[in-house]
């Protein structure tokens, strides 16, 4: 972090800025120019208030060198990291498909949903109990019972489980959820991500539809400050000024994130665009461009499915579409390896 001081600063001021920067363990290394004085701060400066800073009456400005998330952050952490869930891995070449319905909406339709994507490939069952929807009065999820229905799937298939935790006071219910996702919506809950850094359960972080890289690899820090380091991010589009799909997909994202961060990347086609036509070709382009995995929505019977029917695929469709990702991973701008 370099800090350049005003012309004629008030020296005792000064004095007093070095001082405290010194009390909180950092090395200074004073730069003093014709008009300006410039300080180096050397060390871990991930902890610094730069709004504090900035905001000194001897401060005219401060830039940041490094990034401010250290845990997530490539610099301090070369290796990819590779999460495990139960038995099935993402990250480091491995490639993992979640599939399943948007939310449990009964017994066959979960059970019938989780045996037709293991047979194509899937190696981690989607399915919402608690679901955050826009309106009030749209079908909010099972609840309690979606997450004894997914539990069944998993004993019937052996799959592990993925469903989202809205509130922290749900946790206990969790206990075979095998990764805890966070919605988009509850990407900069704080509360919610400090609680989940207690634990070690995975847990899937998707990207708020208003949030930069950033903010995402700041919300993955949360998480990761706690000590729980099983995080995957999750690119789920981005608001923009377009209104032919949900969202729009970044899919940039996927090679930022790869550099920046050594955490393992999953991309959502399906509410990227949030039609049925446009997830296959969006979920090939991901994987192409390095994705560690996909997450996507099929249903039975997306006509009557209680919620986003329009973007879930056929179980049919969902098989082509596996054995089309199959085929390109080995194209892919990373070496994958799906198991
Ligand atoms: C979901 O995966 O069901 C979901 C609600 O996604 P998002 O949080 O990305 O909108
Ligand atoms: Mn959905």
């Amino acid at each position: 972090m370099i800090i350049l001081l005003k012309e004629n600063a008030n020296p005792k001021q000064v004095e007093n800025l070095t001082k405290f920067l010194k009390n909180k363990g950092f090395d200074l290394h004073m730069s003093q120019g014709t008009e300006h004085t410039i300080i180096g701060l050397i060390g871990d400066t991930s902890t610094v208030d730069i709004d504090l800073i900035s905001s000194l009456d001897v401060v005219e400005a401060v830039r940041r060198i490094q990034e401010p998330y250290k845990n997530a952050n490539r610099k301090f952490h070369a290796a990819d990291t590779v999460v495990d869930v139960a038995g099935a891995k993402i990250g480091g070449g491995h490639f993992m498909m979640i599939a399943g319905p948007c939310s449990v909406e009964n017994r066959d339709q979960i059970i019938g949903v989780a045996e037709s994507v293991k047979a194509s490939g899937a190696n981690v069952l989607r399915g919402g109990a608690f679901k955050p929807r826009t309106s009030p009065y749209a079908f909010q999820g099972l609840h309690e019972e979606g997450l004894r229905l997914l539990s069944e799937a998993k004993k019937v298939t052996g799959l592990p489980i993925i469903t989202e935790l809205m509130d922290i006071n749900h946790l206990p219910l969790f206990g075979d959820v095998d990764i805890i996702q966070v919605g988009a919506r509850n990407m900069q809950n704080f509360e919610l991500l400090k609680e989940l850094g207690q634990i070690r359960k995975p847990v899937l972080l998707k990207r708020g539809m208003a949030n930069t890289l950033q903010e995402l690899l700041m919300s993955a820090e949360y998480i990761m400050a706690g000590g729980n380091e099983n995080v995957i991010l999750c690119e789920r589009g981005i608001r923009t000024f377009e209104t032919a799909t949900r969202n729009t997909l970044d899919l940039s994202a996927v090679a930022v994130l790869r550099k920046q961060t050594h955490l393992p990347i999953v991309v959502d086609p399906s509410h990227a665009t949030g039609i049925n036509e446009y997830v296959p070709p969006m979920a090939l382009a991901a994987a192409a461009a390095g994705a560690d995995g996909l997450i996507i929505e099929v249903h039975n019977d997306p006509p009557h499915a209680l919620c986003d029917g329009k973007q879930s695929l056929t179980p049919e469709q969902f098989d082509s579409l596996a054995k089309a990702v199959r085929a390109i991973l080995p194209f892919a701008a990373k070496e994958l390896v799906w198991e």
